[in-house]
């Protein structure tokens, strides 16, 4: 049996990070991934990146990820994530900003593409409705499609001959799913949660040759430490106050 831990949108939140990693209790084979945005909007850049390195994490680009690095024009951001990426990329070791320079767009290991937005657009497209998750998976190489990028923990998966969104709010388990089936599955956000559920929120896989079972988790993290040091490094008081929220 191999193990995935799927992660995305840790968004500089190295308590969030921490408590998760603390909670999966990996085995020998655990592999790790991350679907981008490893920073912006939270207060410790550098200690998130490092601790994924140090799993040796499979991490994506996010669009936060590529403004950060210069990669990406900040243009399109909203005040609050442009202030918050000028003071990451103030923030950033050189050696920091290499790895972020350097992260893919896509990754695909059998049976599983893996995006920051979408096949389409790998650092910017929203997955939120069904018209883009048949899209994502007729484009993807893989029948397995795994992005981040909303902060909305959700699964696509066709049911009585439909294509269609399915319910995975909280802790929430699909069993014996077979691995040639196409789906769209977003595990939420470690660091900025949006679902209205303010716990840090990813998934974790168990694989077989012919089927997984996918485990959507949520865990409690100290929110309050956070939006402490978001505060203290003068970063928008909106993006403190939304972690309590989970908006
Ligand atoms: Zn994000």
């Amino acid at each position: 049996m191999l193990d995935k831990v799927i992660m995305a949108d840790v968004h500089s939140n190295l308590t969030a990070l921490k408590t998760v990693l603390e909670q999966v209790d990996p085995t020998d084979g655990t592999e790790f991934y991350c679907l981008g945005d490893v920073v912006g909007y939270g207060p410790e850049p550098n200690a998130c990146i490092n601790r994924l390195r140090s799993l040796d994490a499979h991490v994506l680009a996010g669009n936060h990820d590529a403004a950060a690095c210069g990669r990406l024009t900040t243009q399109y951001f909203n005040p609050f994530a442009r202030q918050a990426v000028e003071w990451t990329t103030r923030e950033l070791t050189a050696e920091n900003r290499r790895y972020l320079e350097n992260r893919p767009d896509r990754i695909q290991t059998s049976p599983f593409a893996f995006y920051h937005g979408s096949p389409l657009e790998p650092l910017t497209e929203y997955i939120t409705g069904t018209h883009q998750a048949e899209q994502a998976v007729r484009k993807a190489p893989e029948p397995i499609v795994a992005v981040g990028h909303t902060h909305q923990p959700i699964l696509f998966r066709r049911s009585d001959g439909r294509f269609q969104p399915r319910e995975v709010s909280g802790n929430h388990r699909e069993q014996g799913v077979p691995t040639d089936e196409p789906l769209v599955l977003n595990p939420g956000s470690v660091g900025q949660p949006r679902d209205g559920d303010p716990r840090a929120g990813y998934v974790r896989i168990e694989e077989t040759p012919e089927s997984l079972n996918i485990h959507w988790k949520r865990v409690n993290y100290d929110v309050e430490s956070v939006q402490e040091k978001i505060r203290r490094h003068e970063l928008p008081e909106k993006l403190a106050s939304r972690l309590a929220q989970g908006r």
